[in-house]
């Protein structure tokens, strides 16, 4: 009965609600709405409980299995063409499975915040002033009594096209509003609405290399797969030239009417890229990322969904923006943990862009100098194309590496004698010196000397990072702060010390010591903006800079040509964590660092401060390089079963109160227990920090060397979460393939 009750109506679709639920929601099609209005990818107004929701419809026609009489109407249709296609819902509706994440939070995300809205697709269009036939015959002479007219009139002829915007005539100063209604009147000028064409250089001022032999392979490699999906890593060292492989590439595609789409890992990269691109190819480039407003953002996603842009710039939120002439996808510095979202929808956007590349059928390529071990287990697996660019391009060569024995040294603000040495005999070469030390703030701990008391926040387990300059107290965790005391709040002491070094100090101590160089410090309090950090960035390539201080702000591609010194004052914070991914991140990090040194003529080098000079680790890289480090970590992790020789998922509590979190893992558990042998669960523990803001948090791993099993057995326990009670009272969250296990 149910059947034929269902297959007897089928002017149901199905609805990707913008609700946190883990699930599609079907409704009726009123019978007054057009067939054709109706299509998969267009957005629609539901009931949804007392309220309206927005979604996107994901089926069309489908035979609901729920009682019609339970179905709902669509209220509006918002969209008359649909703003995904076929290839994009089916991304979506992969990556909210894949992820276990609802699909309505997919699906938003995937839009940019207005169309999240119910507002309509529409590029902003302006207004234009259009010369009629008559207008354009009329002459001038015969408007002699209206000078405002035939002021109007006048600019109109002499315009090329007989026509112009309002923005432009409001720009020549040309009184226009007051005459437009007689000349319209008279049949002389229309108004018409127009969308604006993209802003694109008209000059190119940047040919194309003529390439080295390891540049001509990868882009010929390339070429011979433009038609087919195919993963591609570009694994270049600093300087190799990767970013002309990029440009000779997307020439390529363009050159075939499609569109590239290029990723890259913060919006600070995308600057230098843009002026790059942008005096190369005379087409039309769109930006993505979070530094736009709102509108902007808007614009750059219909544009690149219409084809009206060929290149699109974005950070990991542009991974699902869709394009209507798919050519090829770059994703930029691969590596980068910021291309995972780590929090909501937590999604890696390189594992979403090559399922994109396979659905939409083209090539993908991934550059960088230091491949995730991800990537290069994939690549020595034969699953990824592994395109090698060994040496740096042009002139210059790639900086030498040296680690400096700290241990028994008097160290001045984290800086050893031996290393100031280096810093004087640069900055009297008239070089450049970058610093690096992971930590901001001036000190790291604030301590009585009398009584040993130390100041903590008081809503996480974390010290409280002094701050010299502002006199505060911040927490890094929760952003929770208050004043310098002057008095120990234990003893009422006054010998309150700062212990232990962050980059204010590091910049406090070298403006005493070398009073006459100009030091620039790159962290999150002094860069509040992007425009702070541009101006930065260009006082430095101006020679107005001597010294850079910075945290891996400063790490990440840029192009320093006068910087011949690069230091690492921490080296050994990143040698002893427990997280399993800590040593590849450092020995990343050292590399790219290292990768800002002697890009031009200049010989480079690069000092690593360390008391552990015989760390395997440390001396790995130092003498055989990154690809050596890469090898030895890939069989360390089969040999510990680690990924990505084995899947994990994490899930993640948070609640006030301390218990909740943890029971309902000790019953998500025991409940694993039940449902499968064939998965590893690890905990419930407490996370490294296990009280943030306020919060208590709690985690639970699972692993298996089957990526299937993993999820079958994810498919079975989320559910039943949400049948605990206990599930009210706590925030969960789970991670598939999470980088960091906090
Ligand atoms: P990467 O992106 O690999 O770090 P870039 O693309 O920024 O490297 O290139 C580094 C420098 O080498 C740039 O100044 C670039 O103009 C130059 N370069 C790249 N390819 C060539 C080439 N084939 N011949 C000469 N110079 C090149
Ligand atoms: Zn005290
Ligand atoms: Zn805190």
């Amino acid at each position: 009965m149910t059947n034929i009750e269902s297959t007897r109506y089928t002017n149901v679709c199905r609805v990707a609600v913008f609700i946190p639920l883990r699930q599609s929601f079907d409704y009726l099609i009123p019978d007054h709405f057009h067939r054709y209005s109706i299509q998969p990818g267009i957005r629609v107004l539901v009931p949804f409980g007392r309220q309206n929701k927005i979604g996107v419809i994901t089926h069309s026609k489908i035979h609901s299995s729920v009682n019609r009489k339970r179905l709902k109407c669509i209220k509006t249709v918002i969209d008359g063409k649909p703003l995904f296609n076929h290839s994009d819902l089916h991304l979506i509706e992969w990556a909210a499975r894949y992820y276990h994440h609802p699909i309505g939070d997919v699906m938003s995300s995937a839009l940019p915040g207005l169309l999240r809205k119910n507002r309509a697709a529409e590029l902003p269009a302006e207004t234009i002033l259009c010369l009629t036939p008559q207008g354009e015959a009329i002459s001038l002479d015969s408007l002699k009594r209206a000078p405002r007219q035939q002021e109007l009139i006048k600019y109109l002829q002499a315009t090329p096209a007989r026509l112009s915007s309002t923005k432009a005539l409001n720009k020549s100063g040309i009184q226009w509003r007051g005459c437009l209604s007689p000349l319209i009147k008279k049949g002389l000028v229309i108004q018409e609405k127009q969308i604006p064409d993209c802003e694109s250089s008209s000059t190119v001022s940047s040919l194309p290399l003529s390439l080295t032999t390891a540049q001509q392979q990868a882009v010929d490699t390339l070429l011979e797969n433009t038609h087919q999906f195919g993963v591609f890593l570009l694994d270049g060292v600093t300087g190799s030239g990767k970013t002309e492989v990029y440009m000779q590439l997307i020439q390529k595609v363009l050159n075939q009417q499609k569109q590239v789409l290029v990723l890259l890992p913060e919006i600070a990269l995308t600057p230098q890229l843009e002026e790059r691109f942008r005096a190369r190819f005379p087409v039309s480039i769109g930006l993505y990322h979070s530094g736009l407003t709102e509108k902007d953002r808007c614009t750059h996603w219909l544009q690149f969904q219409q084809g009206i842009t060929s290149i699109l710039l974005g950070t990991r939120s542009a991974t699902f923006i869709p394009m209507s002439q798919p050519g090829l996808i770059i994703m930029d510095e691969e590596h980068d943990p910021s291309f995972k979202q780590q929090e909501g929808f937590r999604f890696s956007a390189r594992n979403v862009a090559i399922r994109r590349a396979q659905l939409l059928n083209i090539p993908i390529l991934l550059g960088t100098a230091t491949p995730a071990i991800e990537t290069l287990h994939n690549a020595q697996t034969k699953r990824y194309q592994h395109l090698k660019l060994p040496a740096r391009a042009g002139n210059s060569v790639l900086p030498k590496l040296k680690l400096l024995d700290i241990r028994n040294l008097t160290m001045h603000s984290g800086l050893s004698e031996a290393l100031i040495q280096h810093i004087d005999k640069t900055l009297s070469q008239n070089e450049q010196v970058m610093l690096f030390i992971n930590r901001r703030g001036y000190a790291p701990a604030y301590m009585c000397h009398q009584c040993g008391w130390v100041a903590r926040c008081p809503r996480c387990d974390a010290n409280a990072v002094v701050h010299i300059d502002q006199q505060r107290l911040w927490c890094h965790h929760c952003g929770s702060n208050s004043g310098l005391p002057k008095k120990c709040p234990a003893c009422h002491g006054i010998k309150l010390e700062a212990l232990g070094v962050g980059t204010e100090r590091v910049e406090k101590f070298l403006q005493q010591r070398f009073a006459n160089a100009r030091t620039a410090r790159f962290d999150r309090d002094s860069i509040p903006s992007k425009s702070t950090l541009d101006t930065l960035l260009s006082a430095v390539q101006n020679d107005e800079i001597d010294i850079l201080i910075g945290t891996q702000m400063l790490a990440k591609g840029h192009h320093f040509p006068n910087v011949t010194l690069v230091c690492i004052l921490d080296t050994d914070q990143g040698l002893f964590s427990t997280d399993f991914r800590a040593a590849e991140r450092l020995a990343q990090m050292v590399i790219q660092v290292a990768g800002r040194a002697g890009r031009a003529e200049k010989f480079g080098q690069v000092i690593l401060q360390t008391r552990q000079p015989d760390h395997p680790l440390l001396l790995t890289l130092i003498n055989h390089g990154y690809s050596r480090f890469a090898v030895n970590t890939i069989q360390e992790r089969v040999q510990a079963h680690l990924p990505p020789l084995s899947y994990q998922a994490l899930f993640r509590t948070k609640s006030t109160n301390q218990a909740s979190g943890l029971h309902l893992l000790q019953q998500m558990r025991t409940e694993l227990e039940k449902i499968t042998d064939e998965i590893l669960v690890l905990g419930p523990v407490p996370a490294p920090m296990e009280k943030l803001a306020g919060q208590y948090r709690y985690q639970l791993l699972l692993q298996s060397s089957q990526r299937k099993a993993l999820h079958h057995c994810l498919n079975r326990i989320i559910p039943y979460i949400s049948t605990l009670k206990i599930s009210k009272l706590v925030r969960w969250s789970v991670d598939i393939d999470p980088i960091d296990l906090y």
